[in-house]
């Protein structure tokens, strides 16, 4: 249960549960992208197959290792990532193949990540396994929009929710996963994460491996300091042309996720953040396109000194 943060209240009902063996047949785990779904589904699993008495998972026995390194020949994944949706031919198969005795486990486990892409069909194909599955037989099903499934499979599942972190649950585990990183960036992460850890993460992720120049580009955009920017452009302007378009296109991406975040979207580095804040969309979409054009010109054979000069006129916008 250590691999999961927070969600205090979930764990102690479900230690209670592993102690004492009484594990359902099927499981709904629901909560946001990065909340820790599959972590716990992980946990779940493990402790259903560790043939340990006392403290289940105990996470050393072969049957919990297995688990945990995505092994266990009788912890199965329904999903194929290459289709949209969960299909019935996917749940028949599954079907079929539950009816087959666990290989070495206690258990066959059935583990559906994304349990709200089944369609009708393949839901109600898979609620008539579930009202007579095999002593042996288990579902884990996974979802971020759980009211996209059937209630008859609802109500057939125990629920655990996911809860967001709290500070003080998430920040020491940041820390360890970024120890470069002050208390502000990831308090900042923390919170607009909403909680969730997994998004939390990415969010410190994608401010990492950025070019000096572009964190500055970044910096003197958001304060419309034209003076900045030129200081910036100017020692530019005798790079390499190699060198120059990558930069470019790091800042085309960096104002593309501004853009991104002022449409409503969660992910985004700090840097991103404040630009979104600061500078309107259409300031952002010219910005955009006039660096876009920089990079057209500069693989055109256009001189670098000409391009760089042309930027600082460019990127003056909206005053
Ligand atoms: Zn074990």
């Amino acid at each position: 249960m250590e691999g999961l943060l927070g969600n205090e209240r979930l764990k102690q009902s479900l230690s209670a549960a592993f102690a004492a063996d009484r594990l359902s047949h099927s499981w709904l785990i629901t909560g946001p992208v990065g909340s820790g779904k599959h972590t716990l589904a992980r946990i779940l699993a493990a402790a259903m197959q560790c043939t340990e008495g006392k403290r289940r998972p105990c996470g050393t026995c072969l049957a919990c290792r297995k688990v945990f390194d995505g092994v266990h020949p009788d912890v199965i994944t329904v999903d194929d990532p290459e289709k949209k949706t969960v299909t019935v031919e996917q749940i028949r198969r599954a079907r079929t193949d539950l009816y087959i005795r666990p290989n070495e486990g206690r258990r066959k486990i059935y583990v559906i990540p994304r349990a709200n892409d089944m369609n009708a069909s393949a839901q109600n194909a898979l609620l008539k396994v579930m009202e007579e599955p095999p002593e042996y037989g288990a579902f884990l099903l996974l979802s971020d929009s759980p009211e996209k499934l059937l209630p008859t499979i609802r109500s057939r599942c125990v629920c655990l929710q996911m809860s967001p972190l709290e500070e003080k649950e998430a920040l020491p585990a940041l820390s360890r996963a970024f120890p470069g990183k002050d208390r502000a960036a990831l308090h900042g992460a923390w919170q607009r994460s909403g909680g969730w850890y997994g998004q939390a993460l990415d969010l410190l992720k994608a401010g990492q491996g950025l070019a000096p120049q572009t964190l500055r580009f970044a910096d003197c955009f958001t304060r419309r300091d034209r003076l900045g920017l030129t200081e910036l452009l100017v020692p530019m302007e005798r790079w390499k042309r190699d060198q120059l378009i990558p930069v470019l296109q790091q800042w085309i991406e960096l104002l593309s996720e501004a853009l991104r975040l002022r449409s409503g979207l969660p992910a985004g580095s700090d840097a991103a953040l404040e630009l979104s804040r600061r500078r309107t969309g259409g300031e952002l979409v010219t910005a955009v396109q006039r660096l876009k054009r920089a990079v057209e010109l500069l693989q055109s054979n256009v001189g670098v000194g000409a391009v760089c000069g042309a930027l600082q006129i460019w990127l003056d916008i909206g005053g």
